[in-house]
């Protein structure tokens, strides 16, 4: 049976890297059968913070990832990472460590004398005879020949030396355990299979792997994704823009459909299919397809996505979308019946909304300063015809409507379009708009005419 896992550490926003994490775990569960589990990896206890989980939570919540059971917290396990780490003293898997910090200080200046990466060398490895009572760490009696190798679901084989790993640390002398301690012991009783992570991870794997031998424990099948890059190349971050998730819903105003297919496509692919619902991801995702060098975030590419989302969105839903960045004051039934057809121009919530101003704007209404040259010269005049033509429709629907301006036109011998731009500047206060004919009917009559009424001779 198939267990991924999630595993965040909650000292910031759920990142837009950690979202693509989280969702390939998620769909490579479901496509299994199997079941997803969400581990907060809460050691840090100086940087964790509640909002943080919040932000997490939420972030999952809102993309629609989520995860069977309680979410486990890695620092209430505590007491059970130091018992592994002590059995594993038993075992002679592990070794108390007196190292001092000047010994330790010594080794890191000689290897940075001789330019080697630093790898601790504790004489107690080989030492029995351990002082009484002083202080003490716990570290790894790691293998010293031989290599490991990672049979990499995404990277392929990729092997280490084990010379040049060391003797981690798994308990501190404080007796709490070490992050690489934790999460093996975490995914082991979780029962987790597949990790499916992101690459920077891939060196904590080659010093988690004998944790797992020295218990005796199954290795699960490892699947290091490539980070998320920016236009330029470079790991993305904070200056290429948003990076928390919630400042893609918030601030660029995309849905999580949008975003979740966008996340889906970066770095993953199913053929040239670019519009993936996730039902479809389910049945499709495998960690086969997953690309092996970093994808570059597009923004342009998300919008477009995000503007077929909105197109297909249900009407109510983008309704109280909008009315919930409005202020929740706004009229939905209105709001409703406007979006067909203002979601076909929407590349994110922000334009929609933008695009519903004129539905609640007061008379008379102010006119931007694209617009303001529609309303002068012949404009007044036009205005005034239409205003007459337009107060003797009977039924106010957009065919009627239509007649009425097209009469109007034809009257003056000028086009339909000279016409309908005092008419739009009239109505919106602005050069562009849904249809003149939807705006006419969304507003009703007496609103169209008295704002007619504002701008004509
Ligand atoms: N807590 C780690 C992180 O947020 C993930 C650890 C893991 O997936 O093994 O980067």
């Amino acid at each position: 049976d198939v267990v991924t896992r999630f595993a965040p550490s909650p000292t910031g926003f759920l990142h837009i890297g950690g979202a693509r994490t989280a969702l390939f775990n998620w769909l490579f569960a479901r496509h299994h059968g199997g079941r997803f589990l969400l581990r907060i990896e809460d050691t840090d206890r100086a940087r964790s913070t509640q909002p943080a989980i919040d932000a997490i939570l939420a972030g999952m919540r809102w993309l629609g990832l989520d995860w069977d059971g309680d979410a486990v917290f890695q620092f209430a396990r505590a007491d059970r990472h130091a018992e592994v780490a002590h059995a594993m003293v038993v075992a002679g898997h592990a070794y108390r460590c007196y190292m001092t910090a000047d010994e330790i200080a010594a080794q890191r200046a000689a290897a940075q004398t001789a330019k080697q990466p630093l790898r601790i060398r504790s004489p107690w490895r080989d030492r029995t005879d351990a002082p009484a009572d002083l202080p003490f760490v716990v570290r790894l009696r790691a293998p010293q020949e031989g290599a490991t190798t990672i049979e990499d679901r995404v990277q392929g084989p990729v092997t280490v030396q084990n010379a040049e790993l060391d003797d981690l640390v798994l308990l501190r002398s404080d007796g709490t355990p070490t992050y690489m301690l934790a999460v093996v012991v975490d995914d082991h009783d979780m029962g987790v299979t597949h990790v499916i992570r992101g690459d920077d991870h891939l060196n904590n794997a080659f010093r988690q792997l004998p944790i797992y031998s020295a218990n005796g424990w199954d290795v699960p099948v490892h699947a290091h994704i490539p980070l998320i890059h920016g236009s330029d190349g470079a790991k993305l971050s904070k200056r290429h823009g948003a990076v928390g998730i919630e400042a893609y819903r918030d601030e660029l105003g995309i849905l999580p459909e949008a975003l979740g297919n966008y996340l889906l496509r970066l770095g993953w692919g199913h053929g040239d299919a670019e519009i993936i619902a996730r039902d479809e991801a389910v049945k499709w995702f495998d960690l086969g397809a997953v690309g092996k060098s970093p994808s570059r975030f597009d923004l342009k590419k998300l919008e477009n996505l995000n503007g077929h989302y909105i197109r297909e969105a249900n009407d109510a839903r983008l309704a109280a979308l909008v009315a919930g960045r409005l202020g929740g004051q706004a009229d939905t039934a209105l709001l409703t019946a406007a979006m067909p057809a203002l979601k076909p121009r929407a590349a994110n919530l922000i334009e929609l909304t933008d695009a519903t101003g004129f539905l609640f704007a007061a008379r008379p209404l102010t006119i931007d300063e694209a617009a303001a040259p529609l309303l002068a010269g012949e404009a007044p005049t036009i205005l005034a015809d239409l205003h007459a033509a337009l107060d003797a429709v009977d039924d106010w629907d957009t065919e009627a409507l239509e007649a009425a301006v097209r009469g109007v036109a034809e009257a003056r011998g000028v086009k339909l379009g000279q016409a309908a731009q005092p008419l739009r500047a009239a109505l919106t206060g602005r050069k562009t708009s849904p249809g003149i004919f939807d705006v006419l009917v969304l507003l009703g009559r007496e609103e169209s005419l008295g704002r007619i009424a504002d701008r004509m001779a």
